[in-house]
C-alpha cells in the first residue's frame, strides 16, 4: 500500500487482484491473506459475501482500465474505480521502513483494498501513461499486466507466457 513509483507498489496489488481466480467463495479473503505485506499485523482477513462481491467489482474495473482503448475510456473507468476509493494517507513503519499508505489501518479491510488498488493504478496511469497497461498476448491467457520495462516493450503477463509464446512461434515457423 505504498506511495511509490514502479516496482513493489500498489499497482501490483491491482494487477494481481484483476488476475485472481474467483472460483472459491472466499477467494477475496484468500487473496488478501496472500498479500498480507500490504496490511498492518493486526488485520483480520475476513470478508462477508457482499464485500467479496464488491472486491470482484473492483477487480473487474481494474481489468476494464487495462483493456481500455482510448484516453477517454481510461479516464471514465479510472473515475468509476476512484469513486469507490476513500484515501486517507497514513504514515507507518509496519515493515520496518517509514512509508505512506493510501488508507488507514483501522478502515474496513475492503475499503483499504479498494482504495489502495484505485490509487495505485491511477498514480501509474497519470505518471507513466495508460499505454503501460495491457492484456497478455499469449494464446489462451487473458491476464492483464503493467509494463514496468524501460522502453515499454512488454506484451506478456509473465515470463511463463513469454517463453510459451516464443516456443509456439518457433514451432509454427518450423511447420511452415
Ligand atoms: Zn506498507
Ligand atoms: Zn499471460
Amino acid at each position: 500500500m505504498d506511495y511509490d513509483t514502479f516496482g513493489s507498489n500498489a499497482v501490483e496489488l491491482a494487477i494481481d487482484l484483476a488476475n485472481t481466480g474467483r472460483d472459491a467463495p472466499d477467494w477475496a479473503a484468500r487473496f488478501l491473506r496472500g498479500h498480507d505485506e500490504w496490511f498492518e499485523g493486526t488485520t483480520d482477513f475476513t470478508l462477508s459475501p457482499g464485500e467479496t462481491a464488491r472486491a470482484g467489482e473492483t477487480a473487474d474495473l481494474v481489468r476494464a482500465v487495462a483493456l481500455a482503448g482510448s484516453r477517454q475510456e481510461v479516464m471514465d473507468r479510472l473515475n468509476a474505480l476512484l469513486a469507490r476509493a476513500r484515501p486517507r494517507p497514513y504514515a507507518t513503519d509496519h515493515d520496518g521502513e517509514l512509508h505512506l499508505h493510501y488508507a488507514r489501518p483501522d478502515a474496513p479491510l475492503l475499503e483499504q483494498l479498494t482504495t489502495t488498488v484505485a490509487m495505485g493504478l491511477s498514480q501509474v496511469v497519470a505518471q507513466h501513461g495508460w499505454q503501460r497497461l495491457g492484456v497478455c498476448s499469449a494464446e489462451g491467457c487473458e491476464d492483464v499486466y503493467v509494463d514496468t520495462s524501460r522502453n515499454a516493450s512488454r506484451r506478456y503477463c509473465s515470463n511463463t507466457c513469454a517463453s510459451r509464446s516464443t516456443v509456439a512461434a518457433y514451432r509454427a515457423r518450423r511447420k511452415a
